[in-house]
């Protein structure tokens, strides 16, 4: 594919992800994401449109709101960025498969705004696992990850959803066994199943390895720096959805993690 076609999928990725931040600031606050106009959290001023325009106005006004001088979020910018970094690399894999582009596009995006809320509230909407789903099974129809004849496609989407489901489920279950409390949220359920819509049984289990390995990154790294304690809850979905985007980008057979044993 064309580099300035990468290069437009990339900026239109920004705007896109100027959006994302709306919806991760307002979705939780159950505020409308279509009105009012953008405004500063801290001063309630309405941003004037050459102060938001994506990373660019970060940059010019140097992290802070023209108006009131209180230092923006650093979620903006690193939000607007990652949207266009996913958009730009997903447009350069799947470019020549349009509606699989369009599936995968539409559900990283919504993995994204999954993955900052959970982080910052520790809360994930089942909704957008919902619509992740959805897209999962209507455009197994076009899944390059599955084989067979239409129907058979849609039964692997199928499969996948309720096997990510049963699993997270039993590991729920074990956990409570051992630690005698929550270890797994309800909201984990209906992301996993997500999950296993877009990428079948084999992603589902692909995924919950990689984002086990991030998670336990994130966290020894946190406990190193004694930012956490031992049995403090780091949120899951931010690391499930960053596996899921990574098996949308290319995907990881489980035989990759098993090869080496
Ligand atoms: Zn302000």
């Amino acid at each position: 594919m064309e580099i300035i076609l990468i290069f437009i999928a990339g900026i239109m990725g920004l705007m896109i992800g100027s959006f994302l931040n709306v919806c991760i600031y307002r979705v939780p606050k159950r505020l409308s994401i279509i009105k009012p106009r953008s405004l500063c959290p801290k001063c309630s001023k309405a941003l004037k449109f050459y102060d938001n325009i994506p990373l660019l106005s970060y940059i010019i006004l140097g992290g802070k709101c023209r108006n009131c001088k209180n230092p923006i979020s650093l979620r903006y910018p690193i939000v607007e960025l990652i949207t266009a970094i996913i958009t730009a690399l997903m447009f350069f894999q799947w470019g020549s498969n349009p509606l699989w582009l369009a599936a995968v596009l539409i559900s990283s995006y919504i993995f994204i705004v999954i993955a900052i809320i959970d982080f910052e509230t520790m809360m994930i909407a089942d909704i957008f696992s919902y619509a992740i789903g959805f897209i999962g099974l209507s455009f197994s129809f076009f899944n390059p990850y599955f084989f067979g004849a239409p129907f058979q496609k849609l039964a692997q989407a199928a499969i996948g959803a309720l096997v990510g489901a049963a699993m997270i489920w039993l590991l729920a279950f074990i956990g409570k066994k051992i630690y005698k409390k929550e270890a797994v949220g309800e909201g984990d359920i209906f992301l996993m199943a997500a999950i296993g819509a877009m990428l079948g049984v084999e992603g589902i289990l692909s995924s919950l390895i990689i984002a086990s390995l991030f998670g336990s990154v994130y966290g020894i790294t946190l406990l190193i720096l004694k930012k956490a304690k031992r049995f403090d809850h780091i949120p899951f979905g931010p690391f499930l959805s960053l596996a899921a985007i990574i098996n949308m980008y290319s995907f990881i057979g489980i035989n990759t993690f098993f090869f080496y044993i």
